[in-house]
């Protein structure tokens, strides 16, 4: 908690341990020392052949995989993964930024202030070369 630089984090870490509730912090600390395969990113656990491991005496899995595909293969997944996870709340923050640059979103901004602050391009997609002709 001591290394955590946002006061704010901090306050709600105390909080959170005087109520006695565990956090994700904790829960790292709890899982230490951790595995250096994974740490590594060398482990693969595509297939039930599986689980491989990376070593100077097995440098591929079971089917051939060596480090660089395992890796690779690791990262594409979560990838997907994480897109499976959150594109729809991606796309229904396009569409709502759509329509708020369009004039047709019947909601309110709140946060004006907070919102000029965002390092965003307030360029028009005309002018970047972009389609405003979406079709979802
Ligand atoms: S390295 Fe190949 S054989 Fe081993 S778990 Fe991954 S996909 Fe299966």
């Amino acid at each position: 908690m001591e290394n955590t630089p946002d006061p704010a984090v901090r306050e709600m870490l105390g909080h959170m341990e005087k109520m006695g509730c565990e956090t994700c912090f904790d829960r790292f600390d709890k899982q230490k020392p951790h595995c250096n395969f994974g740490m590594a990113g060398v482990c693969c656990r595509n297939c039930n052949i599986g689980p491989c491991r990376i070593t100077k005496k097995s440098p591929r899995g079971v089917c051939g995989a060596d480090a660089d595909l395992i890796v690779a293969r690791n990262l594409l997944r979560w990838v997907a993964a994480g897109v499976a996870a959150h594109g729809a709340r991606g796309r229904e923050i396009m569409l709502a930024l759509r329509a708020a640059g369009a004039g047709v979103l019947d909601m309110p901004i709140s946060g004006v202030e907070k919102l000029k602050k965002q390092p965003l391009s307030w360029e028009s997609p005309q002018k970047e070369g972009l389609s405003t002709d979406w079709q979802w």
